[in-house]
């Protein structure tokens, strides 16, 4: 595919990108916050104000820009960057793919300050969000786009079911049965399929072929089926991982 053709995309995704930012902007106000702090545990980026007003945004992390080098990062190529805040971000990676656009699929490639905000445009289209934003860190600017609102009480919430990892830092809680830790190649069943591209409603819950046939034969989940089970907490990187030792 030309240069060309790529520049003509980005410039279309700009243009969709810079209204959207503005009406973000100013419908939240967001320059009256002074504070800004984002948790990739829970993947929430919070804006806070001395007047104590707090605003809650999930985020996907697209990348970040480096002026020490200046280069741009795709966060699915960053290794620092967890993989519950880049949920679906491998998706523009296709999407380069399939039209040969190489700065979709390289992971790490130079660029200048406009860089980011084009790559920030591009997420926007494929993905969809409702603002984005980008914060300093050091020598690197890091961009996110934010999928939705959440309410104080959603974020309790996610913050409750925040689990500390050894492994992972921190990360959403999921259950699996003792023997899924213990053995592998144990049997994998799920409450409902799981797949790390997309954030699930529920928190993850997994277990083996014996616990599945003591179930069966239970006819449910209750204490004989649980207690053989004894089912144990993770967090949820851990548990793609668990689930891929396993089936
Ligand atoms: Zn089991
Ligand atoms: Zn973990």
């Amino acid at each position: 595919m030309k240069e060309q053709d790529f520049e003509e995309y980005e410039n279309k995704c700009l243009e969709e990108l810079m209204p959207l930012q503005d009406e973000f902007m100013k419908s939240y106000d967001i320059e009256s916050y002074e504070d800004w702090f984002y948790d990739h545990g829970i993947g929430v980026f919070q804006f806070k104000s001395h007047r104590g007003e707090n605003l809650y945004f999930k985020y996907i992390e697209v990348g970040s820009f480096s002026t020490n080098t200046n280069t741009w990062n795709w966060s699915w190529d960053n290794n620092s960057t967890p993989m519950r805040v880049r949920y679906g971000i491998e998706q523009i990676k296709e999407f380069g793919e399939a039209n040969q656009f190489d700065k979709l699929t390289k992971g790490l490639f130079e660029g200048d300050e406009y860089t980011g905000w084009a790559m920030t445009a591009i997420a926007n289209r494929l993905l969809g969000s409702i603002g984005s934003y980008r914060v300093p860190q050091d020598h690197l600017f890091i961009y996110f786009i934010f999928t939705k609102e959440l309410n104080q009480g959603e974020y309790h919430t996610l913050k409750k079911n925040l689990i500390l990892c050894d492994r992972h830092e921190s990360g959403r809680i999921a259950f699996v049965c003792q023997h899924l830790i213990q053995n592998p190649r144990s049997g994998f069943h799920e409450a409902f399929e799981s797949n790390p591209l997309f954030e699930p409603d529920d928190d993850y819950q997994a277990w083996c072929d014996e616990c599945e046939n003591i179930r069966m034969k239970e006819g449910e989940w209750n204490n004989a089926s649980m207690a053989f089970a004894n089912i144990k907490l993770v967090c949820n990187q851990c548990y793609f991982e668990i689930k891929a030792r396993n089936q």
